[in-house]
């Protein structure tokens, strides 16, 4: 391989691949004189820096690994040790170890080169003065929250007001080994204990989140009366706590039974991950990563003996984290939460990731009800198996179907495959979407050719022209948007996720009661759905409901009814018989769909009833151009209700508009 100047990227190209990077750059902008980084290059061990994340293998004169900047199977990422430099022959990345660094751990050059100038213990020299005070202004917020975490954690280990905190984490299984290992701390119920012992200022304290000014105009601290768990960087800095109460003790002004450091300058939750910094090794090593939801879940999985495990702190696993995991070399992401209870926008982003990363999401096979602490003090062996036994996403779905099926009828093979076959649909892969209807044709005796037919049916429901279901990688951010407007707190139901976005009306696999529910099913179209949804999610769909949808007498009447009666049951024996029968049948059905999708469509509909009424007597009518413009309306909500990023407004212009025309029969 010829010399290449090593790739050292410009300052501010940070968030652009490394192979389309621009090589030059002028040091001295970069604040860190150049006899210094050349010194940090020439002293840092470029093997060992970077099998901290990628495994690599001697061949001949260089080391090879699997390129941690691109998905693949077989290594082509290399190493030159000698020149000390890098290159991918898959991506055409390319660096020295400064840029491997900055790209592995999302650091910009200067960051970069000081950590490996931390490693190999070279002091740097600055050309710029803001440079040098920006540096030494995160330097000295980590210090601080170094002294915040040995003071806390000296409180626990020997403060007379700390005894309660002990005897609480003794009780799960914390004992003194662990919290001096994790550094656990106590945060006194006093006022401002910490930021008095630590002298801080106004501006540390804000900056560290360690405290905040107080309407009184005195200095706070942020936690108190709290079990406090450090949490570090990649790298291991202090960049934040997760505070947790004891049990019975909330109180006016301390509530919640986790509290963490809000977003500083050092710390923003949706980049950090609680363990990261004792896991990475591991995760490199097995390629795997185990993601719980609980400071003391990933002391418990590292207590059983699996290194692996890191915690979100207080939020959801997000693309930031997922990429990081993807950093250091994680193929396999081990769910230990409620996968379940995750629900369906998680589902979607799950594939995503195993797309996007080339990675396999799994589920862990925990204890029904448990969580991965709780396992670890009574059974750690068990968190062991819970890993190595992990199912993927889809086999997890699957399994909850059919723990709950009755494969002895008909009808219950039926209904098990119909909703096997909802979840099957939403995985993006051909091949992994046809092994797992083999195997459900297997184990509900159906045809494979049957069920494959019926899911290509759920598929093509599910992309409706231009509609938001439809697959499209570039539109992440637009598609959730719709799909989690509204909020769907009941999203875990294992049957309200019938799974086809648009499946608005129940699949047809099953044989209905009375032989010909499909049909029906297909005849009463959305406003049933909608209906279901009504009854089932009312939190969910209530703001989009009114009269004016339902044009059938029957559907309507069902509507009245439940807005007028406190419960279904009164809705019931007060409606009509015509309106109650359809009201029994929707209090039985699960909606398939999800709920938005289903006013989605209804709000559609309703809308080329109107344009077709329109057309027949809007023209003959006293104001042809009233009527042209309310066209013009209704066909730009029909096309604003298929764009992710303006359907709900849309619905609220078209319901708006659809109440002004109530009275005048439009
Ligand atoms: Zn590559």
């Amino acid at each position: 391989m010829p010399r290449r100047r090593p790739g050292v990227a410009a300052g501010d190209a940070a968030n652009s691949p490394p192979a389309r990077r621009a090589t030059a750059g002028s040091l001295a902008l970069m604040g860190i004189l150049d006899e210094d980084v050349a010194a940090v290059r020439a002293a840092s061990d470029i093997v060992g820096v970077i099998s901290q994340y990628v495994q690599l293998r001697r061949e001949g004169q260089r080391w090879k690994g699997l390129c941690p900047f691109h998905s693949e199977k077989t290594p082509s990422f290399s190493v030159n040790a000698n020149e000390g430099v890098w290159y991918c022959f898959g991506c055409q990345a390319r660096g020295d170890v400064i840029t491997f660094v900055r790209e592995v751990e999302h650091l910009g050059f200067p960051e970069a080169v000081e950590s490996l100038a931390a490693r190999a213990g070279i002091t740097l020299r600055y050309s710029d003065r803001n440079e040098a005070e920006g540096r030494k202004r995160r330097t000295r917020l980590v210090e601080i929250m170094d002294r915040a975490v040995a003071w806390y954690h000296e409180r626990l280990l020997s403060a007379p007001d700390a005894g309660a905190a002990r005897g609480y984490l003794r009780k799960r299984g914390l004992d003194g080994d662990v919290v001096r290992e994790y550094q656990l701390g106590w945060a006194p119920d006093a006022w401002d204990a910490l930021c008095r012992a630590l002298r801080l200022d106004e501006q540390d304290a804000r900056d560290t989140g360690l405290g905040r000014v107080n309407q009184r105009g005195r200095l706070q601290d942020h936690f108190r009366a709290r079990v406090l768990f450090p949490i570090h960087d990649a790298e291991g800095h202090p960049v934040s706590f997760g505070g947790r109460i004891l049990p019975g003790t909330e109180a006016p002004g301390n509530q919640g039974k986790y509290k963490n450091t809000t977003e500083t300058p050092l710390y923003s939750k949706s980049r950090v991950l609680y363990g990261l910094d004792r896991a990475k090794s591991a995760i490199v090593r097995d390629g795997a990563a185990v993601i719980c939801e609980g400071y003391t879940d990933v002391i418990g999985f590292r207590r059983a003996g699996v290194p692996l495990a890191v915690a979100t702190c207080g939020t959801a696993l997000t693309d930031d984290h997922v990429a990081l995991l993807h950093r250091f070399a994680a193929r396999r992401l081990v769910l230990a939460f409620d996968a379940d209870g995750a629900g369906q926008a998680a589902a979607e982003r799950f594939y995503e990731w195993e797309r996007q990363h080339d990675l396999e999401v799994a589920v862990a096979d925990l204890p029904a009800g448990q969580d991965p602490a709780d396992v670890a003090q009574s059974d750690p062996d068990r968190l062991v198996a819970a890993v190595d036994k992990a199912t993927p996403f889809l086999r997890f779905r699957l399994d909850r179907v059919f723990v709950t099926a009755d494969l002895a009828t008909n009808e219950g093979r039926a209904r098990a495959a119909e909703r096997a076959l909802a979840a099957i649909a939403e995985h993006p892969t051909d091949l992994v979407r046809d092994t797992y209807v083999m195997d459900v044709a297997s184990r509900c005796r159906f045809e494979p050719d049957r069920l494959r037919a019926q899911l290509e049916r759920l598929r093509s429901r599910a992309r409706p022209a231009g509609g938001p279901a439809g697959a499209r990688p570039g539109g992440r951010a637009g598609t959730r948007a719709v799909r989690n407007e509204p909020p769907d707190p009941r999203r875990d139901s294992p049957d309200s996720r019938g799974g086809a976005a648009d499946a608005g009306h129940p699949s047809s696999v099953a044989p209905q009661p009375g032989g010909n529910g499909a049909r029906q099913a297909e005849q009463e179209g959305p406003a049933a759905e909608v209906l279901r949804h009504a009854i089932h999610d009312p939190e969910v769909v209530s703001r989009w409901l009114a009269g004016e949808l339902f044009d059938d007498s029957v559907q309507g009447g069902v509507y009245r009814a439940l807005l007028g009666a406190d419960t279904h049951a009164a809705a019931l024996a007060a409606a009509p018989p015509e309106i109650a029968d359809l009201l029994a049948r929707l209090l039985v059905e699960e909606p398939t769909s999800e709920p938005f999708d289903a006013v989605r469509r209804l709000l559609t509909e309703v809308a080329r009833r109107r344009i077709r009424t329109l057309r027949l007597v809007g023209a003959a009518s006293g104001d042809p151009a009233q009527a042209l413009s309310d066209l013009a309306f209704l066909n730009r909500a029909i096309d604003d209700l298929r764009d992710p990023g303006a359907a709900a407004d849309a619905a609220d212009r078209l319901l708006a508009w659809l109440g002004q025309r109530v009275g005048d029969g439009g």
